[in-house]
């Protein structure tokens, strides 16, 4: 299988993962970059054939330039990039070490983002993907001009998550079930987090030393995105 073919299939797993998942609907979407090249797998923009990403399988992931331009608009050529295409443009030519970006409007992490609540490493496997809390891009507005995303980019810096204040967050990875699985991941520490500011109390975080220590104690991401595809219906998570 060529790395695009591969990569239109992990994409579109992605969108049927975070679907099952309930971390996006018919908003949201994956990407990924081709290696070595300025192409882009993205899911297409909603309407009305283009729906849930749960029913949206590799045949109808689109190619877009790192100008957002639409290069390969799937069957039948129809299909339109995301308005927010930017999102992905922009992260990827600020980050060469980025190959997936996942953006959601997930509803605890979001919700976090803005009440300005710290998500935290309270739980010992999500704890794993969370290095620091994640940095807060305060603007809701949809990300659908180049100059957007590279405000985005800018507040996402170096790290894996950022909040898009009032709109969702971004996760990326140097791959495509890395990226996915940590949008999953974000979500139960953000949960926690909410959860935990309800009681009043103050959580007991994790240090950085035992999240060391838990790195090289739990599996890798392979495990998890099995499992999670196996939550979505599909048959060979490989
Ligand atoms: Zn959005």
């Amino acid at each position: 299988m060529t790395a695009e073919r591969e990569l239109r299939q992990l994409v579109a797993r992605a969108g049927q993962v975070l679907a099952a998942l309930g971390l996006v609907d018919y908003l949201g979407h994956a990407s990924a970059r081709v290696p070595g090249t300025d192409r882009v797998v993205v899911k297409p923009k909603h309407s009305p054939t283009v729906r849930s990403t749960a029913g949206l399988g590799p045949e109808r992931m689109i190619i877009v330039d790192l100008d957002g331009r639409l290069l390969e608009g799937g069957p039948g050529g129809t299909d339109r990039p995301p308005a927010e295409v930017f999102i992905h443009t922009e992260i990827y030519r600020a980050r060469p070490d980025v190959g997936c970006v996942v953006h959601t409007h997930q509803r605890s992490a979001t919700l976090a983002g803005v009440l300005g609540l710290p998500i935290e490493p309270v739980l010992h496997v999500p704890a794993t993907f969370l290095d620091r809390t994640p940095p807060t891009w305060p603007n809701p507005v949809l990300v659908d001009t180049p100059e957007l995303g590279r405000a985005l980019a800018g507040a996402l810096g170096g790290e894996r998550f950022c909040h898009l204040q009032g709109h969702g967050i971004v996760s990326v990875g140097e791959g495509v079930r890395e990226a996915t699985v940590g949008a999953a991941m974000l979500e139960q520490l953000a949960e926690a987090a909410l959860t935990a500011a309800s009681t009043g109390t103050r959580p007991r975080v994790i240090s950085p030393h035992e999240i060391a220590t838990l790195r090289g104690q739990v599996a890798g991401v392979e495990g998890r995105w099995a499992y999670f595809c196996q939550l979505a219906g599909i048959e060979e998570a490989a």
